[in-house]
């Protein structure tokens, strides 16, 4: 019997521009760089031409993918096509789940999952979420959506009997009686995946090296009929490590298989041989971040190396502000029915580029979907806001000018205004003495007004 290891990646990056055809033009990165297009050219196409998404299992965010979908159709194709037999699903967007209402949770939630089922014709098994963050309410969610599993790191799983939860599948039984299965990673796997703690004995220079001091150990580790499983960043093979592309396309197609061990599809586990741990999560926990309560995002630990974090909770609130009063404005024209109509139309109204295509309805869906899309986490993840923030910006303008199409103005405005004066409540540490409306303003120009 050969071993059988599952290798995963989780690919993602922001939609750094907007699909609005009056925002056209505007780039989020403060040194003019597509960093999406350079990733693409380092990791996601040379992986496709290499097989890596035949051979390894992945989640492939829906924002990434229509940022990529015109300029590299061959590499999108390559990704869809091994969606319904490689693929786990992805909440589209990358807001931190734990930090959004119940309802917001059954919208991104809602629009990954049928993003998967119109790809692939299936319902996923699996997901994968935002920053792997949880909480109790978010799996409640992924439960009444027919979620089997989700993926996460060891530490944030306490196993019942108190054993090591790295490569344990645990059932969590949340309130509401029913249970989801928490698919614990393989964490020393992960980390010499993602990274190489002594660069004079590097482990990943040599894919056959790596396979015998560091796979053949965790394969010795198992003990629950599990098979070993590695997630990383799927940007390592390429981007963050520049000959990555090779590593991987050696390892799993040539190191592995020559000593028996088969990288399996994540979806192919029977779990009728497997054992199935009985434990707990931690609630508001994450993969990058130890520190409990999502502290990296809300800028309450030490994971930004000590750097001045105070801009973070305002930089948040403002945000949530935006999104809250959108959503009532959206309840208040659509109804509570406007939940199930952003669940079918998420992916249209995310790629809305407003008049002449669009409809007074959808302007208000492609609204609040670009408030969500406003949440994406990456600005708060770092020290300053002064990359990933102004991504967030460009959306919040966005999710305003869609309510002005929908025949909304003097709602737009007042809440612009209103977002505008919030934001002067923020700070960017790399910039000393201009706020958060200083950057709104430098980076929408004439257009930073409705
Ligand atoms: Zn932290």
């Amino acid at each position: 019997m050969p071993e059988k290891i599952v290798l995963a990646g989780h690919y993602y990056n922001p939609l750094r521009e907007s699909n609005h055809s009056r925002f056209k033009g505007i780039c989020t990165d403060p040194q003019g760089l597509d960093w999406t297009g350079i990733i693409a050219e380092q990791s996601y196409t040379p992986q496709a031409r290499k097989g890596v998404f035949k051979k390894t299992s992945f989640d492939f965010q829906g924002a990434l993918e229509c940022a990529l979908a015109d300029k590299y159709p061959e590499t999108v194709a390559e990704i869809r096509v091994n969606m319904a037999t490689r693929g786990v699903a992805d909440a589209y967007i990358h807001p931190l789940l734990p930090d959004l209402s119940r309802v917001d949770k059954q919208i991104v939630i809602g629009a990954g999952i049928k993003r998967f089922f119109d790809i692939t014709g299936k319902n996923p098994r699996f997901i994968w979420l935002p920053e792997a963050a949880v909480d109790t309410e978010t799996l409640e969610v992924l439960i009444k959506n027919g979620i089997e599993g989700f993926i996460c790191a060891p530490n944030q799983v306490v196993l019942n009997d108190g054993s090591d939860p790295n490569n344990v599948p645990t059932r969590i039984k949340p309130p509401s009686g029913e249970t989801i299965l928490a698919l614990t990673y393989d964490q020393a796997l992960s980390h010499k995946l993602a990274f190489e703690d002594d660069k004079d004995h590097p482990l990943r220079d040599d894919a056959y090296k790596f396979r015998d001091l560091v796979i053949r150990p965790a394969l010795d580790r198992l003990r629950n009929g599990f098979p070993l499983m590695g997630y990383t960043d799927g940007e390592t093979f390429g981007h963050h490590m520049q000959w990555g592309g090779d590593f991987i396309d050696t390892l799993i197609n040539r190191a592995l298989p020559e000593a028996g061990i088969e990288p399996i599809s994540i979806n192919e586990i029977d779990f009728n041989k497997v054992t199935i741990a009985e434990g707990r999560i931690w609630d508001r926990s994450a993969w990058s971040c130890l520190h409990g309560d999502l502290a990296r995002w809300h800028g309450k630990c030490d994971c930004c190396g000590g750097a001045e974090v105070g801009w973070k909770e305002p930089f948040n609130k403002a945000f949530n502000f935006l999104n809250d009063r959108i959503t009532k404005i959206i309840e208040g024209e659509l109804g509570s029915s406007y939940i199930e109509k952003m669940i079918a139309n998420f992916d249209q109204a995310f790629k809305n580029p407003g008049p002449p295509a669009t409809t007074p309805e959808l302007s208000l869906i492609s609204s609040k979907v670009s408030a969500l899309t406003a949440l994406t986490s990456c600005a708060t993840f770092f020290g300053d806001p002064h990359v990933s923030g102004r991504i967030n910006i460009l959306h919040a303008r966005v999710a305003v000018e869609h309510l002005k199409d929908a025949g909304l103005p003097n709602r737009a405005r007042a809440l612009w205004s209103t977002f505008l004066s919030s934001m002067e409540q923020v700070w960017d540490p790399t910039n000393p003495g201009k706020t958060g409306r200083d950057m709104t303003e430098k980076l929408l120009r004439d257009r930073s007004y409705c």
